[in-house]
This record gives structure tokens, C-alpha cells and sequence, in this order.
């Protein structure tokens, strides 16, 4: 069996450091490791206009971005294909046949749509595409013979949901699509990394993010006014780190390299983490540290991305020769489906 990937984002905004340690890197490292066959990175427009349908100018302006943020973190075209979504009608056309393979009642116990459902507003007037979304990534990742996903936690029932379809297909029409797998970040502060003001998880429809893209200021702004414990009110009281943003995001990009250069009275997080613990301990300390680590982290990858901002018509072509090498595995895939599925009338 071969070994593909299958990962993607929505363009519903620039990529942020949740994407960046949820997904991103790993993708990277996979990338580099010369393990898989190959590597296909969607901009999914196509899903993001389920929830962004009034605002296609806001679609169509972030896939650009999308696909700076990709580059800057080291996602080589040369080595893995990116593409945009809507160019590959084959996918609509899968999902149009896999959402005979899902129910209702299945779809609305999506405990990641059910939330997005809330933070929506879409309660009241739930537009069907949004609902089914998961079936259209189902398409997505089936479409490229995908085995690996490498996603953020809040995307395995949607794996599942893939992986349940998949099932259903092969047994009803015959082995026909690979089941894939979720590979999600190994440090347990990546699985979900929570926004700026102390939300469950940073999101580009949240407008809790620090973005890849943020100039120096607007990092140092949003860490010293992050969310922290909110009973750790004198110096001296105990703190919590364990759900403290501050603390998560040190868990998620400090090293004991960090601690020698900015903050050497301290070995390690643990020994931070203790003293904030025991109180005595204020929070600017912590965001000073915080600060400096983001500040190393993101220097390198905003310079890259603006030397690749000088020419977007670049960009565009690259999007282009993804797309349309894209669309050609993904006919492919369409053509062993609905043969599978005898409905393939005019190839006998
Ligand atoms: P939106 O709010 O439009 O849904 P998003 O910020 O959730 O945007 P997506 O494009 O939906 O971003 O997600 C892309 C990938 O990044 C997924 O694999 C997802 O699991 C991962 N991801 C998104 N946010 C986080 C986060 N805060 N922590 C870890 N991984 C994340
Ligand atoms: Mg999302």
C-alpha cells in the first residue's frame, strides 16, 4: 500500500500558531522525512464557503494567504502538491454519492459540528452544506487514496466519520477506498491550543489567534494582554498553569534553550511552572519569556513569507499546476467509484 497524505485548511483567515503546532509543523517534518509517496495539502474554499457563503471575497483573499503561511513553514511545492478544492469537481461528485452512506442523526451527533453549530449561531437556520461538511472532507481525503491525516484533535470525528463511510462503501460496492488515520501533534498542549482569552481552542472564526503573519508589535500585544489565571491576582498568590494559556503556549514552544537565553534563573519550564504553582510569581514575568520565545519562533517564518509576498502571481501558478495534477488522481478515484458502484454506463 502506499503511503499518502491527505491534510488541509480552510481559507476562512491566515494560519495562526494553533494551526502551526496542531498541524503545520508535523506536516512539515513528513514532508522532510522522505516516508511518503505522496503529499497532497488542500485549501479547502469549497468548506469554508459552508459557513462563509456571504463573504466569498473573504474565500477567495485568504487562499493566497493560506498558501503563504504554507510555504513560509517550509511546505515545498516541489515536494508536496497544494491545491485549491473548488477546481476538483470530481470531489463534489463523491460527496454527492457518499452522502447516501450517512444519516441525519449521524451528522448531527458530530460533537465538533454540533459545536460550530453554537459559536455559529446557526441553531435556528443550519445551512445543509455546513451539516455535511464532513462528508464532503470524507470525499477529500478518499479522493487521494489518503492513509494519513495529519490534523489537529478537533478533526477526528471527522476521520471517524471518513473512516465510517469508507467502510460502508467497500462493504456495500466492493474494496474500493482506504481507510486513513489521524496522526495528531505527540505533545498533549498541540492537540488543541487554546485562543488568547483563555477560549478552548484558538480559531480563525474566533478572533482569539496570534497569526504567523504578525508584525513583532502585534505579537508582543496579544501575549501581554493574554488571558492567564484569573484567581492569581496578587504576586504572591498560587497560580494554575495547567490551564493557563501562557503556560500552554510555553509548553508548546519553549525549549531549556529559551531559559538559558532569556530567562536563566530558571533551568526549565517545570522549574517556572513550580515556582508559579507555590505563588510569588507574576504574570508579566511569564509573558516577558512568553514574548521572547513567540518573538524567535515567528521572526524566521514572517521573513520568508515576506520575501514570498513580492510575487503572488507565483503563487497563483503554483496553485494552478497543484490544482490540475490534483484533479487528475482525483478523476482517477471518481472512475474506480463509480465503477464499483456500476453506475459507470458508458465505459463497457
Ligand atoms: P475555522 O475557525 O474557520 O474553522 P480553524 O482555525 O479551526 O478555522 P481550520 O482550517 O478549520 O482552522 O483547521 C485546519 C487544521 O488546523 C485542522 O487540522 C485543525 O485540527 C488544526 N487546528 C486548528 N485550530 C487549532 C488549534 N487551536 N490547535 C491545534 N490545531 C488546530
Ligand atoms: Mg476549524
Amino acid at each position: 500500500m502506499k503511503n499518502i497524505i491527505l491534510t488541509g485548511d480552510r481559507p476562512s483567515g491566515k494560519l495562526h500558531i494553533g494551526h502551526y503546532v496542531g498541524s503545520l509543523k508535523r506536516r512539515v517534518e513528513l514532508q522532510n522525512s522522505g516516508k511518503f509517496d505522496k503529499i497532497y495539502i488542500m485549501i479547502a474554499d469549497a468548506q469554508a464557503l459552508t459557513d462563509n457563503f456571504n463573504n466569498p471575497e473573504k474565500v477567495r483573499a485568504n487562499i493566497t494567504e493560506v498558501a503563504l503561511d504554507y510555504m513560509a513553514c517550509g511546505i515545498d511545492p516541489a515536494k508536496s502538491t497544494i491545491f485549491v478544492q473548488s477546481h476538483i469537481a470530481e470531489l463534489t461528485e463523491l460527496t454527492f454519492y457518499y452522502m447516501n452512506l450517512v444519516t441525519l442523526s449521524r451528522l448531527q451527533r458530530n460533537p465538533t459540528v454540533k459545536a460550530e453549530i453554537k459559536q455559529k449561531n446557526f441553531e435556528m437556520s443550519l445551512p445543509m452544506g455546513f451539516l455535511t461538511y464532513p462528508v464532503s472532507q470524507a470525499a477529500d481525503i478518499t479522493a487521494f487514496g489518503a492513509n494519513t491525516v495529519p490534523v489537529g484533535e478537533d478533526q477526528l470525528p471527522m476521520i471517524e466519520q471518513a473512516r465510517e463511510i469508507v467502510r460502508s462503501f467497500n462493504g456495500l460496492y466492493g474494496e474500493t477506498l482506504i481507510e486513513p488515520k489521524a496522526v495528531l501533534p505527540e505533545s498533549k498542549s498541540c492537540l488543541r491550543l487554546p485562543g488568547t482569552d483563555g477560549m478552548a481552542k484558538m480559531s480563525k472564526s474566533l478572533g482569539n489567534c496570534i497569526y504567523l503573519s504578525d508584525s513583532a508589535d502585534e505579537i508582543k500585544r496579544k501575549v501581554m494582554g493574554m488571558y492567564t489565571d484569573p484567581n492569581h491576582i496578587k504576586v504572591t498568590d498560587p497560580g494554575d498553569t495547567e490551564h493557563n494559556p501562557t503556560f500552554i503556549y510555553l509548553d508548546a514552544f519553549s525549549t531549556d534553550e529559551h531559559f538559558k537565553k532569556y530567562l536563566p534563573e530558571y533551568a526549565n519550564l517545570a522549574e517556572l511552572k513550580a515556582h508559579y504553582e507555590r505563588g510569588g510569581l507574576g504574570d508579566m514575568k511569564v509573558k516577558r519569556l512568553l514574548n521572547e520565545v513567540m518573538q524567535e519562533t515567528l521572526a524566521p517564518i514572517r521573513a520568508r513569507r515576506e520575501e514570498l509576498a513580492k510575487d503572488i502571481p507565483a503563487v497563483w501558478e503554483m496553485l494552478k499546476k497543484g490544482s490540475f495534477e490534483a484533479r487528475e488522481v482525483a478523476a482517477e478515484m471518481l472512475s474506480k467509484v463509480k465503477k464499483a458502484m456500476k453506475i459507470d454506463y458508458f465505459n463497457e
